[in-house]
C-alpha cells in the first residue's frame, strides 16, 4: 500500500538524518494533493511539498519500502543483532530497576527482556496500551472506509481506539515525548473522527451524493481553503508554522538515564 508522508513526518526524518537522498530512492516527490468525488472529478487540490513552499517534500512511498529503509537503516547504526523479528511483546512489569518485558516467539516460547525503558509502538491493538489503560472502551468505528485503488479496489474501514490521557507508566515511554505530544495528539484523534482531513468529501456527499462537474458550485473556494486550513493547522503542516518550527528533537540530545 502507497501512504503519503506529509512535509512535517518527512521533516522527522530529516531531522533522524534520513534525508531526501535516501528517500528519493524508494519514495515519489508529489507535486500535489487532491480528494476527488465518487465520479472522479476534484473536490479539493492543490500543491504540496515543496512546490507549495514547504522546506520538506511530500512523498508517497510504499509503505513495505519504508519499512525495510527503517530495517537497514537501524540495524546499521545499531548492528544487525539490534532487531529480533518473530516475537509478540504480551505485557510489562515495572520494577525499581527498570522496566522487564514479556515476549512470546514465533515457536510459543516466552522470554522476559528486562531493560530502562520500553517504548510501544504496536499498533492498534497493543497489548502495551491495553495493560497501561485496562479501562480503555473497545476500539471504534465512526462510519467511514478509506478506499485506494491499485489494480484492484481496498476499503479500509477507519477504526482507532479512543484517545488517552497519559502515555506514561513508571518506565513505559519517554517523560518528555508525553509531554511535547500526547496532548495535541489525543486532541487531533478525536478531532480527525469527525472534521478530519476527508470530511470535506462528506460535505460534498451531502450537496450532490460526491457526484459533481465542477466544485465551486457544491462547495465555494473560499469555504475549501478555510477548511484545508483548518486540517494544516490542527495536524501541525500550517507551512509557515511548520518552516519556523524548532526541531520536535534538540539535535545531538539524548535520554539522561535517570529521567527514562
Ligand atoms: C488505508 C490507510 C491509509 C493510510 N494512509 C496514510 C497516509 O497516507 N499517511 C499517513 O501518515 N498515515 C496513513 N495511514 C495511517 C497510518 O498507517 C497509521 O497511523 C500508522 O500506521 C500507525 O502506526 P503505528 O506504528 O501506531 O501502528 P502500525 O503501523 O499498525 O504498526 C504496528 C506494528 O506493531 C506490530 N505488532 C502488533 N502487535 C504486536 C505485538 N504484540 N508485539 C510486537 N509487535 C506487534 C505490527 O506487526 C506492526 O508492524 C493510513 C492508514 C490506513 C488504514
Amino acid at each position: 500500500m502507497r501512504i503519503n508522508l506529509q512535509p512535517n513526518a518527512v521533516r522527522e526524518l530529516d531531522d533522524l538524518g534520513i534525508d531526501a537522498a535516501q528517500l528519493d530512492t524508494i519514495a515519489i516527490q508529489a507535486r500535489e494533493w487532491a480528494l476527488v468525488g465518487r465520479n472522479g472529478n476534484d473536490v479539493y487540490a492543490g500543491p504540496r511539498g515543496l512546490l507549495a513552499g514547504y522546506r520538506w517534500p511530500l512523498y508517497a512511498v510504499h509503505c513495505g519500502q519504508l519499512q525495510m529503509l527503517l530495517l537497514a537503516e537501524v540495524q546499521r547504526r545499531l548492528g544487525p543483532q539490534a532487531v529480533h523479528t518473530g516475537c509478540r511483546v504480551t505485557g510489562y512489569r515495572n520494577d525499581s530497576r527498570g522496566v522487564t518485558a514479556f515476549i512470546k516467539t514465533r515457536d510459543g516460547q516466552r522470554r522476559e527482556v528486562a531493560g530502562l525503558l520500553l517504548m510501544a509502538v504496536d499498533g492498534l491493538h497493543s497489548p502495551i496500551r491495553a495493560q497501561t489503560h485496562p479501562k480503555q472502551p473497545p476500539i471504534q468505528w465512526g462510519g467511514a472506509i478509506m478506499q485506494r485503488r491499485a489494480k484492484e479496489l481496498f476499503e479500509y474501514p477507519m477504526f482507532d481506539h479512543h484517545a488517552v490521557p497519559t502515555w506514561l507508566d513508571g518506565q513505559v515511554a519517554l517523560q518528555a515525548c508525553e509531554a511535547k505530544l500526547c496532548k495535541g495528539v489525543s486532541a487531533l484523534v478525536l478531532r480527525n473522527r469527525s472534521s478530519g482531513p476527508f470530511a470535506i468529501l462528506g460535505h460534498a456527499d451531502e450537496h450532490c451524493s460526491g457526484v459533481l462537474d465542477n466544485i465551486d458550485d457544491v462547495i465555494p473556494k473560499a469555504e475549501r481553503d478555510e477548511f484545508t486550513a483548518r486540517i494544516k493547522q490542527a495536524a501541525g503542516f500550517a507551512i509557515d508554522a511548520l518552516n519556523a518550527a524548532s526541531p520536535t528533537t534538540a539535535p545531538g540530545a539524548r535520554v539522561p538515564q535517570e529521567q527514562v
